[in-house]
């Protein structure tokens, strides 16, 4: 079995860099929270509590006095200023491309734009960005329900750029103005790209990553277009059943999956599939 394995599968710069903060802040203090899963894998985050982070969901369960990390996807000026009043110690890991997206959204608002932020209305990310709009911002969603001539566009950083392209063709159809700042990480369209161009080449496709997890799920999307594929959050889950008739697989992970996730799902197929010794 021929194994294909994506190069920029994995965890991205920012997730990276949050869980370091993360780990060295638990190394100083005893127990300290992240407001919300510091990633978006069950597996790891289980890791992670057995190291001291536990992720809390709302703030509403944070007592005062504790330590708290903001996680890449960033939050409002809002959940900041709560978390102040609580005398929290705030460990801020917001991926710093996130925060541009967040300056971006304040530089217009403070130059006279009315902010129109694309993104799934529901991530933690793209509720940060709107917290910063104060009243001036919306997330895209009908162009019809927004009256304002003077557009200023932000996209979450995870955005694909065909909904993009296509939500600020639509926005500029109707506005006088459109000011636009484009902060899709290149991180994500480097994973699709790699995705797309494996499940081309692979006969099979397995995508790793959480269940819960919206980039790993879209990689997951993009390659059963393309090829049978499987989105598992585990070796354990693979079955030898898949492979029939398949002589190569590709393997690719979420920005949110560790690398040893995907180091286990290589193992277990070379495991099921011994290389012919030469
Ligand atoms: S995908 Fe890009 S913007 Fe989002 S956390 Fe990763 S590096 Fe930062």
């Amino acid at each position: 079995m021929k194994i294909y394995r994506a190069r920029h599968g994995g965890f991205c710069f920012g997730v990276k860099r949050a869980i370091k903060i993360a780990l060295e802040a638990a190394k100083k203090a005893e127990g300290v929270y992240s407001l919300g899963p510091l990633i978006h894998n069950r597996l790891a985050v289980e890791d992670l509590r057995r190291r001291g982070i536990s992720p809390i969901e709302k703030i509403s369960g944070i007592k005062g006095n504790e330590v708290v990390i903001i996680r890449s996807h960033g939050v409002a000026p809002d959940v900041l200023r709560k978390l102040e009043s609580r005398n929290c110690e705030i460990i801020d890991a917001t991926c710093p491309r996130v925060r541009r997206a967040q300056r971006y959204v304040q530089k217009l608002i403070n130059e006279g734009y009315y902010v129109v932020i694309i993104g799934e209305k529901d991530h933690p990310e793209v509720r940060g960005l709107f917290g910063y709009g104060a009243n001036h911002a919306t997330i895209y969603k009908d162009r019809h329900k927004i009256k304002k001539k003077k557009l200023g566009v932000v996209p979450q950083t995870t955005l694909n750029q065909e909904r993009f392209n296509s939500a600020v063709t639509d926005l500029m159809s109707d506005a006088m103005e459109v000011k636009i700042f484009n902060t899709i990480c290149r991180e994500t369209a480097l994973r699709i790209n790699e995705a797309t161009k494996l499940a081309e080449k692979a006969d099979i496709m397995i995508v790793v990553g959480g269940k819960n997890s919206a980039n790993t799920t879209r990689l997951y999307q993009i390659c059963k277009k393309l090829k049978r594929s499987h989105h598992i959050e585990s070796a354990g889950e693979i079955k030898r059943s898949w492979f029939k008739g398949a002589k190569s697989v590709g393997i690719t992970a979420g920005a949110s999956t560790p690398k040893e996730q995907v180091d286990d799902v290589v193992r277990k197929i070379r495991k099921v599939f011994p290389q012919k010794k030469k």
